[in-house]
């Protein structure tokens, strides 16, 4: 993790979207490190809506809320926010910074947390220029994923927006983007899942609480 000296807490809010099909120690660090070096007193873990076709095994959205309640319990700054699991259908992450913009004020600096395999391909996603006019994004490195390709358009947009150093992204409401070497952990929902599937205990890759939650209610083919 990089040092700096601890900021000053601030009123900026981040958020964390994904399936978290199950939550796990990658999401947490990553939560965790944009957290502590923005001095973020508020990280919103949204869970989204799946589509019912999704391959199996996988599990059903009270479940992904439960986890990540329990993953999120011993640490206050850390909020599960079900807003679009309470839509009961897919929401674009456009829509869910609308709704966070129009519960904070249009000064406060919003900070979407990604992965750099999502970052990949964030030109593709829905109104990709509206979400930037919406948040900052903070852009984690992440095992197996690669910087984007000269190439293309995640390329050319970091080289206008990025911003070097991670307070940078709190002297305005959104538009710029960090990327961090955010401690490197190799752990992936999907490998979990074929491991529980396959009667490879996960522990140590995700809460122990999360690991129980698993075992009792037999998920992913336990
Ligand atoms: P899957 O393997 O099923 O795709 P996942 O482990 O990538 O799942 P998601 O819920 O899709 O989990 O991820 C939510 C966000 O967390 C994404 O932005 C993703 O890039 C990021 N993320 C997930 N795991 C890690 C990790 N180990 N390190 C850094 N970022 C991660």
């Amino acid at each position: 993790m990089q040092q700096t000296n601890q900021p000053q807490k601030t009123q900026a809010i981040g958020l964390m979207g994904g399936t978290f099909d199950p939550i796990h120690l990658g999401h947490m660090r990553l939560a965790w490190e944009a957290s502590t070096l923005l001095g973020l007193t508020k990280m919103e873990i949204m869970p989204c809506h799946l589509p019912p076709h999704r391959d199996a095994p996988s599990s059903d959205a009270t479940h992904r809320i439960k986890m990540a309640r329990l993953a999120c319990a011993e640490t206050p700054s850390f909020h599960v926010n079900d807003w679009e699991i309470e839509k009961h259908s897919a929401s674009y992450t456009v829509e869910t910074l609308q709704y966070m913009r129009d519960q904070a004020s249009s000064e406060t600096p919003l900070i979407f947390v990604m992965g750099m395999d999502a970052f990949r391909l964030f030109c593709r996603w829905h109104r990709w220029q509206d979400i930037l006019n919406l948040c900052h994004l903070w852009v984690a490195h992440r095992p197996g994923s690669t910087p984007p390709e000269t190439q293309s358009d995640e390329y050319a947009l970091l080289k206008r927006s990025r911003a070097e150093h991670p307070h940078d992204l709190l002297s305005s409401a959104a538009g710029n983007i960090h990327v961090h070497n955010t401690t490197a952990l190799d752990i992936s929902a999907t490998q979990l899942r074929e491991d529980i599937q396959q009667g490879f205990e996960p522990r140590f890759l995700l809460p122990d609480t999360v690991w129980h939650y698993i075992k009792l209610h037999q998920l992913y083919g336990w």
